[in-house]
């Protein structure tokens, strides 16, 4: 490779790199801003079986409990879409053990499972 080759080879890597900061950023916030959607769920169900009682209907509560954990769910498995787009920005993978590796990684290093 030239020296001219490496330059631009170099510049094109930086420029990378930098794309995937970026990236890695906006996932995180948006990670951070599904983790605070979870935090005001168990608020609401908090507020909710309080109220249901204060009404004298803690009858109730178990289906407020059931609704308000379907949408913990959702959120849940939006946060699994977000750290799996994660671990592929920063160029790993995760093995069957949860293990996360660099992508090129032929075994895990923690349970020997072969990609
Ligand atoms: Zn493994």
């Amino acid at each position: 490779m030239s020296f001219f080759d490496k330059v631009k080879q170099g510049a094109s890597d930086a420029a990378k790199k930098a794309q995937q900061t970026v990236e890695l950023t906006k996932l995180k916030a948006q990670l951070s801003s599904k983790e605070k959607e979870i935090e005001k769920f168990y608020t609401l169900i908090g507020e909710s079986v309080y109220a249901a009682y204060i009404s004298g209907d803690s009858a109730r509560s178990g289906e407020i409990v059931e609704r308000f954990s379907q949408g913990i769910d959702a959120v849940k498995q939006e946060i699994a879409v977000l750290e799996q787009k994660i671990i592929e920005v920063r160029n790993e993978k995760e093995c069957v053990c949860g293990k996360v590796v660099v992508a090129d990684t032929k075994f895990c290093s923690a349970c020997g499972h072969q990609f």
